[in-house]
């Protein structure tokens, strides 16, 4: 369970739209000719808006207008572009892959047929619930609270996460051991708090989530009467879980998930969870080091087992068994029922997202590597790869002069800046070693066998690691994915392969518009290493100070100013976004845009380049901000941006690009911004 931090939102709504994939547009069953994307395309300038009034609105309008928000999406922007493109991509090498050809290699054979299961959905209709009826079985024939440690353990081996998680983690304090992992879980709505909000919405967001888990009991086979009082129940097991739940703005701090125990002396602060047969159910480490990432919530874990009568916790692991499952390898009753509760009424998507979509996005989650080493092979040229290190590294170097500059540090932490800067490992496009499916079995015409074994593959697969070093050459996404990461305990910067083309990037264009559109990304995920969270870890991802107490009190004195600058911005009526939770984002938004017009302007000054010539009627810095904005073009619906301001560590996007360009004077100058326009803040943040 690494814990990083990522460029666009997308990939973190997808994780609770579990029926519905984030992603996805207009297609019809036939694919659809790619739309034209460019970095800058002065075609989606409204200049009917002043640019310093609002400089999203200016740069995207055009955009705005072209693309209205396909009914099942939740949001669409540039990010959907590519993604949507990608996905295509993808569906055309599956469908390949489907053919049941004897020379097909075996990666093709697994990612092929589970396509081709997925699809299925004639003979998923058919089997109604006899696949996971063993399951089932098992649930109701749990006897005693004695017997509940082998059972769950067995529920999280196959993705079914109740009560808690169980995994593997880097050890805070030696970045290069993986240790055990217990984490907080068990929760089926999207976090802790919308258990508790007390504004008439979320009281009946409430309401419709019991209403939710009552009609997938219906749907299991129970009678009215029981599936209403069973998901009283489940509301019931879950409120005081979550009570006793980490905020998710809590869990961004590193060191309130800082709890090293052993195994052996976990198992003795669980007196009515016998974690010996847990390990031993899950062929998990039966001692060694361990990380209680939650210690309040294990507490009120080992009183809810001991005080709760059998039969509701039958019910409680019922639900989350239907719950895992209930997506493309269950009757479609099932899953348009759980794409209702999580993408219509929380997230606003209108209708369900074609069968291939879903197929396709299921593959590419769960075999992303077999599916991605087919993808680089097809779409990723060696020479991008070049030109994304390139880049790169142009940004470190942007870094190290910045640190360099800062008029708030001490020698002595920028010394030690400068060290965790140079040790960052730079990973672009996909792993050098592709990982190895073969145990994995995927049976043509059993979706939720291939499902069920795919989940204990990834289980057994992440338990591997414990007692071993940690493999910093792994990823955690695939190589199609139209994002990026940086992971705080490995200090490295992740780009995958998916993400290196138009509208973000193109050897096509110059500098000025790369450098705006993916170089800010670049210095976004390098910035990371150095926000309110990442700046806690060392050059070597331990959770270690190096700052000295002055540094750090003014460092958190600048965030501070991030901190105020989001609070006040009201993002739906009556839901302010959180600046506390989208610190670190903000940081390495506005870190990253000021680094990578640093790194341009050595471009610029190296190549002598005329600033005051025009292209498309646009000095070269107009175009590096306008590439800049262009990329955060997003329509979303008010559902979702109410719950991407309440979950979501990153802010919208429309406050991505004006909230951050507000901070930036070079921008003002550009576009001759002055106060009290709108797009000049009287007391502009600037931290990196
Ligand atoms: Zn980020």
């Amino acid at each position: 369970m690494s814990r990083f931090v990522m460029t666009s939102s997308s990939l973190a709504l997808a994780a609770f739209l579990t029926a519905a994939p984030a992603f996805s547009q207009n297609a019809t069953s036939t694919a659809p000719a790619a739309p034209e994307l460019r970095v800058f395309d002065p075609s989606l300038i409204d200049k009917s808006v002043n640019p310093c009034e609002n400089f999203y609105r200016y740069s995207c309008n055009g955009w705005l207008k072209r693309n209205p928000l396909p009914p099942d999406q939740t949001h669409y922007g540039r990010y959907t572009e590519l993604s949507e493109l990608n996905r295509l991509h993808l569906r055309q090498i599956l469908e390949d892959a489907s053919k049941p050809d004897p020379n097909r290699t075996p990666n093709e054979q697994k990612i092929g047929d589970e396509y081709a299961s997925c699809m299925d959905t004639a003979a998923i209709n058919k089997l109604g619930l006899t696949p996971i009826k063993p399951e089932l079985d098992r649930i109701a024939a749990l006897q005693s609270t004695a017997e509940l440690p082998t059972l769950l353990a067995h529920l999280h081996t196959i993705g079914v996460n109740a009560f808690f998680e169980m995994g593997s983690t880097q050890d805070f304090a030696d970045a290069s051991q993986v240790i055990s992992s217990y984490d907080a879980g068990g929760l089926g709505l999207p976090e802790r708090d919308y258990y508790f909000r007390t504004d008439a919405k979320s009281v009946e967001q409430r309401e419709q989530y019991v209403n939710h888990v009552r009609r997938i009991f219906r749907l299991a086979g129970e009678p009215e009467t029981q599936a209403a009082k069973d998901a009283d129940t489940v509301m019931a097991v879950e409120t005081r879980l979550a009570k006793a739940s980490l905020t998710i703005t809590e869990t961004r701090d590193p060191q309130n998930l800082n709890h090293p125990t052993d195994v052996a002396r976990f198992s003795k602060e669980l007196t009515h969870f016998s974690l010996a047969d847990y390990v031993e159910s899950a062929h998990a480490p039966a001692s060694g080091k361990a990380n209680n990432t939650e210690p309040r919530f294990f507490a009120e874990f080992n009183t809810l087992v001991a005080d709760t009568p059998i039969d509701r916790i039958r019910t409680y692991l019922r639900w989350h068994l239907l719950h895992a499952y209930a997506g493309t390898s269950m009757p479609e009753a099932f899953e348009t029922e759980s794409w209702n509760f999580y993408a219509h009424i929380l997230n606003g998507a209108e209708k369900q997202q074609e069968r291939w979509k879903r197929c396709t996005t299921r593959v590419d989650r769960e075999m992303g590597e077999a599916l991605g080493q087919v993808y680089v092979a097809r779409y990723f040229p060696p020479a991008e790869k070049q030109q994304a290190l390139e880049m790169t590294l142009a940004i470190e170097q942007a870094m190290a002069k910045d640190i360099d500059s800062l008029d708030w540090m001490s020698p002595a932490t920028k010394q030690q800046a400068k060290e965790k800067l140079k040790t960052v490992m730079n990973k672009i496009g996909y792993p050098d070693k592709w990982r190895d499916y073969s145990k994995l079995v995927i049976v043509r015409g059993d979706p939720l066998g291939n499902q069920q074994r795919v989940r204990q593959f990834n289980f057994n697969r992440d338990l591997a690691k414990i007692g071993k070093p940690v493999d910093k050459d792994e990823w955690y996404m695939s190589p199609p994915t139209v994002n990026a990461y940086y992971d705080p305990q490995q200090n490295n910067v992740n780009f995958p392969a998916g993400y290196f083309q138009p509208p973000f990037f193109s050897d096509k264009e110059d500098d000025a518009v790369n450098y705006g559109d993916m170089g800010s990304t670049i210095g976004h995920e390098l910035t990371h290493g150095f926000d309110d969270e990442g700046r806690q870890y060392d050059k070597d991802g331990n959770l270690k100070d190096w700052w000295t107490k002055d540094d750090e009190s003014k460092f958190k004195e600048k965030a501070q100013c991030m901190v105020d600058q989001y609070n006040a911005i009201e993002a739906v009526p009556g839901v302010h976004l959180n600046g506390k939770l989208t610190l670190g984002e903000n940081l390495a938004d506005l870190g990253g845009l000021w680094l990578a017009w640093l790194a341009w302007e050595e471009k610029v000054q190296a190549a002598h380049l005329e600033m005051t010539a025009k292209t498309d009627g646009y000095t070269p810095d107009q175009r590096f901000w306008i590439a800049y904005a262009q990329q955060w073009c997003t329509q979303t619906r008010p559902e979702q941006l109410r719950s991407q301001a309440q979950t979501n560590a990153h802010a919208p996007d429309e406050y991505r690009t004006n909230s951050i360009l507000q901070d930036l004077p070079e921008f003002a100058k550009s576009f001759n911004c002055k106060l009290p326009d709108k797009m000049v803040s009287a007391k502009a943040c600037r931290v990196w």
